[in-house]
């Protein structure tokens, strides 16, 4: 098995492409030496292109109402324990300013789906953030609306568009989500965002209740054929006031393995070590980075609200000021050897 595992990751690392069988066999058959192997590799890749620079973002989470019940989620609306919160245009362009001082050149707005964001409002913001701050980057992460809206979005300013596709299995995707949710739509606001011009990211959660090695395997697949800009990828953790309670976390380990494999089959692409990676293990957004992730994305929304934009059990940095999130990030990163830059920090091409 190791040897079948360790040819597969030499071509990977030299064509970025394997059959859906072959990512199947790659995840069944990893061990420690593979393991090591595939890291070496996309830590190599990753510095061919991008060097020893770490890109931020400021993420800004605008609200916690939410339209949609999504069993994996905290915030999902039927968590009526969640104590809902949303942001003004003026604490979002605060959270902004204070961002810009602390030296981020993207800010990303995310959020559960909350009608009180229409498009008017939205492009308001949009427009005033790119106006103060010409030389930032805007992205969005506002899950599903109509491609109308996108495209309005997208024409006050808006550069990237992060939405998670969850999973690219249908079946799968039927057990995270209710039935009024539906796969094909996702996947199609997704091909919308690309057809507008959006920087696009989509991402899943690993170790999700009921994934297996074929779901992560068609995954791997979709990212490969769609090959978006960004991916988002973090270990599932329960939340207690969900379906989902009682079930396991996803590991660091499959996680990182599966960050150095997006890492080969898409040498160029944005890829972050997340809050969820930093919240399963201490030293989680390290080992992420190590394993060929170039992004991290530390929270500049206000105090007062980090507690209830609870998608999960016991998230990290909810506690600290952003100008100390900021100042943790880059000595963490300058422990291993990497560097925090001041940059946009488009995908370069
Ligand atoms: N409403 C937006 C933003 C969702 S929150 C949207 O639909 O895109 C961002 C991501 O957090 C989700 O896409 C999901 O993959 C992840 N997430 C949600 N609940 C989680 C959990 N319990 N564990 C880990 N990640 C979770």
């Amino acid at each position: 098995m190791d040897k079948k595992v360790n040819e597969l990751i030499l071509k990977l690392n030299e064509t970025h492409s394997l059959t859906e069988a072959e990512y199947e066999t790659l995840i069944i058959g990893r061990g420690y030496f593979a393991g090591d192997m595939l890291r070496k590799l996309a830590v190599k890749t990753r510095k061919e292109i991008y060097s020893d620079t770490v890109f931020i973002r400021g993420l800004i989470e605008i609200s916690n109402f939410c339209k949609n019940d999504c069993l994996y989620c905290g915030i999902r609306r039927s968590n009526s324990a969640c104590k809902r919160y949303r942001l003004s245009d003026d604490d979002i362009l605060a959270c902004v300013d204070e961002g810009y001082s602390l030296g981020f050149r993207t800010f990303v707005l995310q959020g559960g789906e909350d009608a009180h964001f229409t498009d008017d409002r939205l492009c308001g913001i949009i427009n005033a953030i790119k106006s103060g701050h010409p030389d930032c980057a805007v992205t969005l992460s506002l899950g599903e609306r109509t491609k109308e809206s996108y495209r309005r979005l997208f024409e006050a300013g808006a550069d990237r568009y992060l939405l998670r596709h969850e999973t690219a299995d249908k079946v799968h995707y039927e057990k995270l989500h209710p039935a009024e949710m539906s796969f094909e739509h996702r996947m199609q606001c997704l091909e919308w965002l690309r057809e507008i011009g959006y920087q696009v990211g989509c991402g899943f959660m690993v170790g999700s209740p009921h994934q297996t090695a074929s779901s992560l395997a068609k995954d791997l697949k979709f990212i490969e054929s769609f090959s978006p800009d960004m991916c988002g990828i973090g270990p599932f953790i329960p939340h207690s006031a969900t379906p989902f309670a009682g079930c396991d976390a996803g590991t660091v380990e499959l996680t990182c393995y599966l960050l150095s494999v997006i890492r080969l089959i898409k040498p160029n692409i944005l890829l972050p070590a997340t809050t969820a990676l930093g919240t399963v293990h201490h030293n989680g957004r390290e080992k992420g980075i190590e394993s060929g992730a170039n992004v991290i994305m530390p929270n500049l929304s206000p105090l007062s609200v980090r507690k209830k934009y609870e998608l999960y059990d016991n998230k990290i940095c909810t506690g600290e000021e952003s100008a100390q999130c900021v100042q943790c990030i880059k000595a963490r990163m300058e422990r291993i050897g990497y560097t925090v830059v001041t940059d946009r920090g488009d995908i370069k091409k």
